[in-house]
């Protein structure tokens, strides 16, 4: 991987972002990336412009979802140019996915190499008055996310969205993510609780698989936002692995229902 460091200055590219929201989750497989990617569609669909940065070094599933794998990023004299989704370039998207030669590589990196890698990523993307910058984090607490902390400080960003799964809930993934939150003064926008009951295929029906709540509970016990429960839905696996809108493609879903009230919320 070769990424030479265009010569600008470095604070230029994010001060005019209007809202910067960083998306965590306890651990992998909860639905991170899925929630990060829908957000940025629904806001965009709002009329609003979004980068979406993926810095899920070791697992970076963005470009996947997009259907946009293996493009190549161009640079201008300003920085790196994202990779937009979408023809009326409202929402574009930056991955380490897009250096990578292969699909299947995965990121090997010692620690420092990384960091200098999320504070490029952070500071070169020329992302071109922005309202929203949504980004996906690698799961758990690191120190990837320590860099990413660090070099946002200065441009006072919204805070941190949380999200879970039911089963998640229990094991206390999520306090973790609180503490890093609080030792590391993210403001805590609120918790989703993501895979909350399983939509039927057939009549869109929506039934509890693990006992329901446990994120809206876990969210008043320790006095943050609940921003609501997004169900299991085939349709949404399905269009993610196709590329297409789930958003648009499936509005009469109670799972596009459960994202449109959280959007709404943002
Ligand atoms: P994470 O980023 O937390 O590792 P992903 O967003 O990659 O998790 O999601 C893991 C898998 O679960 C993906 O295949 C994704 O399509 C699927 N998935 C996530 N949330 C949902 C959902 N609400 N309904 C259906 N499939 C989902």
């Amino acid at each position: 991987i070769s990424m030479a460091s265009p010569n600008v200055n470095l604070s230029d590219h994010l001060s005019s972002v209007k809202h910067v929201i960083l998306v965590l989750s306890g651990k992998g497989g909860v639905g991170k990336s899925t929630v990060a990617t829908q957000l940025a569609v629904g806001l965009k669909l709002k009329g609003k412009k979004i980068g979406l940065l993926d810095v899920d070094l070791c697992g970076p599933s963005v470009p996947k979802m997009f259907a946009v794998e293996g493009k190549d990023i161009h640079q201008c004299p300003e920085g790196w140019l994202p990779v937009y989704v979408d023809k009326e370039q409202q929402l574009g998207v930056m991955s380490i996915a897009f250096l990578l030669d292969g699909k299947d590589d995965a990121v090997v990196w010692r620690g420092p190499k990384k960091t200098a890698m999320i504070k490029q990523f952070l500071s070169d993307v020329v992302w071109r008055d922005i309202d929203y910058l949504i980004i996906d984090t690698p799961p758990g607490t690191s120190d990837e996310h320590l860099s990413v902390i660090d070099n946002l400080k200065a441009y006072n960003p919204d805070g941190a969205i949380l999200v879970t799964s039911p089963q998640a809930v229990a094991v206390g993934d999520v306090v973790r993510e609180l503490t890093f939150c609080k030792k590391t003064h993210i403001p805590i926008i609120g918790l989703i609780e993501n895979m909350s009951g399983f939509v039927c295929p057939h009549c869109t029906e929506c039934t509890n698989v693990f006992s329901k709540g446990g994120g809206e509970s876990l969210a008043k016990k320790y006095h943050i936002p609940f921003l609501g429960s997004i169900p299991l839905d085939p349709q949404l696996t399905q269009c993610l692995e196709e590329g297409k809108s789930f958003l648009e493609h499936c509005k009469s879903s109670p799972t596009v229902t459960a994202l449109n009230k959280v959007i709404e919320k943002l």
